[in-house]
């Protein structure tokens, strides 16, 4: 089966296509015939070594498909099955292993593409909005880069929680996009100052959170857009990672909070998975949740994909088509 491998950390060239055996499923595993991948931010981060990793690696997490075998030990599934996750052992691959207790079947009216583009980015929306920080109504929330796969999820979830969202976003396009997903208020941050239009945003007080996936660009800029006693969520590192800074900033800032998430520490138990995922797949269904997929590459095109999603040349969700 053709299947992208990394056999050398860089840059999106290091995505190669190869021909490999059919896997067959572990105990306590499914396989699946991939109908679609999510791309995510985190496969460029493992492919460059920003997050380690040892080689030769199958990227990809997120996928979307239909069962073709069945581990040992599982009870629950059947060939035939649709099932997303975001657990898959080399998504970017016309077949892939699936850990079983990681496998969500996609509910009937939900289309298989639309369950991958969903579920990454929409259980980190879902995390951050309800856990992380839990939104309330009239709280004040700065949301960066609202236009991409997790922001315009988050924007909307803090809609549907009451929140008034100030999103920021690269351009025009992306700001209308935003727009649309609710957002109150719109920064185009590559041209205006996004700490003083928090500021307007909030009669000068600050936001009560700050989610920030940009990371090392916007890190001084975020500090300065929160209120006192502020939340300061750090959860991705799309321009780097933030440089090591001294606790003392928070107490100069206003004795902020700072925290630093990822989404496994928010699922770890499957009870808390499933019941995550059953609020996604219910607020799909109900139209509460809109999830745009951005654009489809073809699954020899990953190194173009990557290429996109680096770029800022992506909105909502990039999935890869096997
Ligand atoms: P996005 O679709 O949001 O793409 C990243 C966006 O970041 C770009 O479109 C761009 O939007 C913005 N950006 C700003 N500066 C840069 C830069 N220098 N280079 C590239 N992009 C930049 O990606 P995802 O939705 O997949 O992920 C969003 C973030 O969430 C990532 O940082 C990811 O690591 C993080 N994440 C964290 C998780 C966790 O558990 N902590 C889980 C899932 C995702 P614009 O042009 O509008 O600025």
């Amino acid at each position: 089966m053709l299947a992208i491998r990394v056999h050398q950390l860089g840059g999106p060239e290091v995505l190669q296509i190869d021909d490999i055996p059919v896997p067959a499923p572990d105990r306590g595993q499914l396989r699946l015939r991939v109908e679609a991948a999510g791309v995510n931010f985190i496969d460029t981060y493992l492919r460059t070594g920003l997050y380690k990793v040892g080689l030769p690696f199958l990227p990809g997490m997120e996928a979307a498909g239909v069962v073709t075998a069945v581990g040992e030990g599982v009870s629950g599934f059947h060939l035939g099955d649709r099932v997303a996750t975001t657990h898959a052992i080399g998504a970017y691959a016309a077949e892939t292993l699936v850990p079983a207790d990681k496998a969500m079947v996609i509910p009937a009216g939900l289309d298989t593409r639309t369950a991958a583009a969903l579920l990454s980015q929409g259980l980190t929306a879902h995390f951050l909005a309800t856990d992380t920080f839990p939104l309330k109504a009239g709280d004040s929330a700065l949301v960066h880069a609202a236009a991409g796969g997790v922001g315009l999820l988050l924007t909307q979830i803090a809609k549907m929680r009451g929140a008034r969202v100030l999103a920021t976003v690269g351009s025009d396009a992306k700001a209308a996009l935003a727009r649309e997903a609710g957002a109150d208020a719109v920064c185009v941050y590559t041209r205006e100052n996004f700490s003083e239009a928090a500021r307007r945003f909030t009669e000068g007080r600050g936001v009560d959170v700050a989610y920030d996936s940009v990371g090392k660009q916007t890190f001084e800029g975020t500090l300065d857009s929160l209120r006192p006693r502020g939340l300061f969520v750090s959860y991705g590192n799309a321009s780097g990672p933030v440089p090591a800074f001294a606790p003392l900033v928070l107490a100069q800032k206003g004795s902020l909070y700072l925290t630093r998430p990822t989404l496994n520490h928010y699922i770890r138990t499957t009870e808390e998975l499933r019941a995550r995922v059953a609020d996604l797949f219910a607020w799909v269904a109900a139209g509460k949740l809109k999830v745009r997929i951005g654009a489809t590459f073809p699954l020899p095109a990953a190194g173009e994909a990557h290429r996109a999603l680096e770029g800022r040349g992506t909105t909502g969700k990039v999935l890869l088509i096997p």
